[in-house]
């Protein structure tokens, strides 16, 4: 059977190693990024941000994305894994991790002959208590085998709720252990796209998305939702389905700084209405999708900070600096093409970078 997902692209060679661990800039996010669009205002809040009209939102943008002043730190775990940390007066930054999915084993999707479906779907616990994560929060775009199956060892480890809809509920559900299971389900908590949650110090809104289409028939690999219950217990990558895909949008109270993160390279462009976020986390591709740089961009408000997720070949290691897939450079000069003064920071694996 043909694999669903499969690239074209031949990844690149890794380039020389920067700082792997230190919560510094990324030197080459450093060079990545424009100088352009720099201003020196102050901070503004974020209830302003929110009620302003379009151009002072605008401005006030602009004065909090001033670099260092935004209160995050984004750092990032590999494929669309990000760990940010978000800063609060007076208390402990929270944690807010987006699929994190550290384990990596091979699949092969992005070779010539793609992911075999039948592929054994592993966690390795060693692994991902390797990284000492911790978190408040666990954000779940969509179903996927390289995003979701770490999600339930990470619950138990850190004690975070879990976000994601009701088959992405079910699946984390159907891979955790019997015991661990009764536990997971008090952490879950199911969204749709829509809500708008205030938490302590930040708050997070949901969006509903849409996943990526590939191949000669622009389908959603994996497709299908798993309501009602767990399903039985995943054994193969092709048992993990989408489930619905989601986007996320955190944005710190004392600083009004908005991130937004897509899990897929496709979008809503309804459901962004109004975002008009600070930084853009977007993936390559979207090949199927009209006009998917500049008409994300546009949608977005066109963010001073475009992050790139998901560029890199997952087949590689964690702990090495990321192999292009083969998209990076198209997305660079999609964005550079769309919003001239975006800065463009790419981010190594494990590297930080606070916008
Ligand atoms: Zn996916």
């Amino acid at each position: 059977m043909r694999p669903p997902l499969r690239f074209t692209s031949v990844p690149s060679a890794p380039s020389s190693r920067t700082s792997s661990s230190s919560p510094a800039l990324s030197r080459r996010g450093l060079l990545g990024a424009s100088a352009a669009g720099l201003t020196t205002a102050g901070l503004a809040g974020a209830g302003a941000a929110q009620a302003a009209s379009p151009a002072a939102r605008r401005r006030t943008r602009a004065a909090r994305t001033e670099p260092g002043r935004s209160g995050m730190r984004l750092r990032w775990l590999g494929n669309n894994g990000w760990e940010i940390r978000i800063d609060r007066p007076g208390a402990k930054p929270a944690t807010v991790l987006i699929d994190p999915w550290l384990t990596r084993f091979p699949t092969g999707t992005y070779t010539e002959e793609g992911a075999d479906p039948q592929t054994p779907l592993v966690v390795h616990e060693h692994v991902i208590d390797r990284y000492r994560l911790r978190a408040d929060q666990i954000l779940v775009t969509h179903g996927h085998y390289d995003h979701l199956p770490d999600v339930p060892h990470l619950a138990s480890t850190t004690g975070a709720t879990v976000w994601g809809t009701e088959s992405h509920a079910n699946m984390l559900l159907a891979l955790a252990a019997p015991h661990r299971q009764g536990t997971l389900r008090d952490q879950l908590s199911v969204v749709a796209g829509g809500e708008h949650v205030q938490l302590d110090g930040y708050s997070i809104r949901v969006l509903r998305s849409l996943h990526s289409m590939t191949g000669p028939r622009s389908r959603v690999p994996f497709p299908g939702t798993r309501p009602g219950g767990p399903p039985p217990r995943p054994q193969t990558i092709a048992d993990l389905v989408e489930g619905g895909t989601l986007a996320y949008a955190i944005t710190s109270d004392a600083t009004g700084f908005t991130l937004v993160n897509f899990g897929g390279s496709n979008f809503s462009a309804a459901d962004l209405d109004g975002l008009a976020p600070d930084l853009a986390m977007i993936q390559p591709g979207g090949a199927s999708v009209p006009g998917y740089v500049p008409r994300l961009l546009s949608c977005l408000d066109h963010p001073p900070y475009v992050v790139p997720t998901h560029w890199d070949d997952f087949d590689e290691p964690l702990d090495e600096p990321a192999v292009d897939w083969g998209g990076l450079e198209e997305l660079r000069r999609a964005v550079r093409d769309a919003a001239p003064e975006t800065r463009f920071v790419v981010v190594d694996h494990l590297e930080s970078f606070t916008p």
